[in-house]
């Protein structure tokens, strides 16, 4: 058989728990056979409900209990591990009780790797609690021993202070991993947004236009509608930056990108193409469409005002735009956009312009 890396570890864990289950429900029958489980039948009574739920409880898969989170799912079947391991083993008064004492433990680890400390004492305390019940049920019930039970019970303890120290040190290294985890997430985060956005204005880069333009065509060649581009072009730009300074035209450029990012509608790009350059992806649009988007864009650049100039200073924005044709390449439509951006700085700026078909 073939067994992938992917489906060899699917099928130890099952095979693990299920030999694991079968050895500790044998040795569990042979003690009862062998006469060291006490069990009259008001302890069946209680017993035997509980180890089946126990064991549908460990069976169950987690998509089955995809309702619950999984924190719960884990917390119960902790708890119900416990319930069934620790009754068993207050049942079992002979040196044999130990082995099926570490049973407990095995499900405070578990409880360790995936659960909050709080849930962890949770399971550790009920444990002790359970077991603490169990023996003042044989005090009152059974002809008991009570050194035995002074000393086993001693050893419980002592492995429970054990398997708590060893599940602290696990929580440590699992909170270290989560937050590792999460600062590597953000970090991912913030280096794909530098990747994809423009530093000064946060709107798309160039590189990420073009990879946004690269998938419309071929949406395009699918068969949706076509896209149009608005090239746009802050005028003379250049005199901003003489007059007033460069920061004073790094805050233009900011808030010429939000203009732009206003005129357009949420499935649309806008993105800072170059200086003082932008390009306007309009998705399943048409020329007119886009006209009226350069016309309002245009509109609200002759009214802004940049913090810094005078009240009277301008800034205006002149506009080219192009409808993607039908396998036409990417670079295409942008030149034709750009010879219409040209056509309007010729006429005078301050204009819009649409490219011939
Ligand atoms: P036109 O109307 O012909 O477009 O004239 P213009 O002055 O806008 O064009 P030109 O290409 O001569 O100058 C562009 C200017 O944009 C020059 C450059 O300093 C400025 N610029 C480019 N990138 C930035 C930037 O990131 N910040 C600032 N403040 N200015 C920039
Ligand atoms: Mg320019
Ligand atoms: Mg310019």
């Amino acid at each position: 058989m073939n067994l992938s890396a992917e489906t060899y570890p699917r099928l130890v864990r099952p095979t693990l728990i299920f030999a694991g289950l079968a050895a500790y429900v044998l040795f569990t029958w042979t003690l009862l056979q062998q006469g060291y489980l006490y069990a009259d039948e008001q302890m069946y009574l209680f017993c035997i409900p509980v180890w089946i739920l126990g064991f549908i409880g460990l069976m169950l898969r987690s998509d089955a209990l995809a309702r619950l989170d999984d924190d719960t799912v884990v917390l119960c079947r902790a708890l119900w591990c416990n319930l069934g391991a620790v009754t068993l083993a207050v049942l079992v008064p002979h040196t044999l009780r130990l082995m099926l004492l570490v049973v407990p433990l095995f499900s405070v680890m578990y409880a360790a790797v995936h659960l909050a400390r709080s849930q962890v004492l949770l399971v550790v305390l009920s444990s002790a609690l359970l077991y603490c019940f169990g023996v003042l049920y044989l005090v009152a019930y059974t002809n008991y021993d009570s050194q035995f039970e002074l000393l086993s019970g001693l050893a419980f303890g002592a492995l429970l202070c054990g398997v708590m120290v060893l599940a602290s040190d696990m929580q440590a290294l699992r909170d270290g991993l989560l937050e590792r985890n999460h600062s590597l997430r953000e970090a991912l985060e913030r280096v794909q947004d530098m990747a994809l956005k423009d530093d000064l204005t946060g709107v798309h880069n160039r590189r990420s236009i073009m990879e946004v333009l690269s998938r419309q065509k071929a949406l395009v060649d699918r068969g949706q509608q076509a896209f149009t581009l608005c090239y746009a072009d802050l005028d003379h730009f250049k005199v901003i930056n003489d007059r007033y300074g460069h920061a004073v035209g790094d805050v233009a450029l900011r808030q010429f990108a939000e203009l732009a990012a206003g005129v357009v509608r949420s499935v649309d790009f806008v993105a800072r193409f170059g200086g003082e350059e932008f390009l306007l992806v309009l998705v399943d649009a048409d020329e007119q469409t886009a006209l009226q988007v350069a016309q309002r864009l245009a509109e609200r650049t002759r009214n802004m005002w940049v913090p810094g100039t005078e009240e009277q200073f301008e800034l205006t924005v002149s506009v080219g735009i192009a409808r993607y044709q039908a396998a036409e390449r990417v670079d295409d439509v942008i030149n034709r956009a750009d010879h219409a951006l040209y056509e309007a700085k010729r006429a005078g700026r301050d204009k819009v312009v649409v490219a011939q078909q």
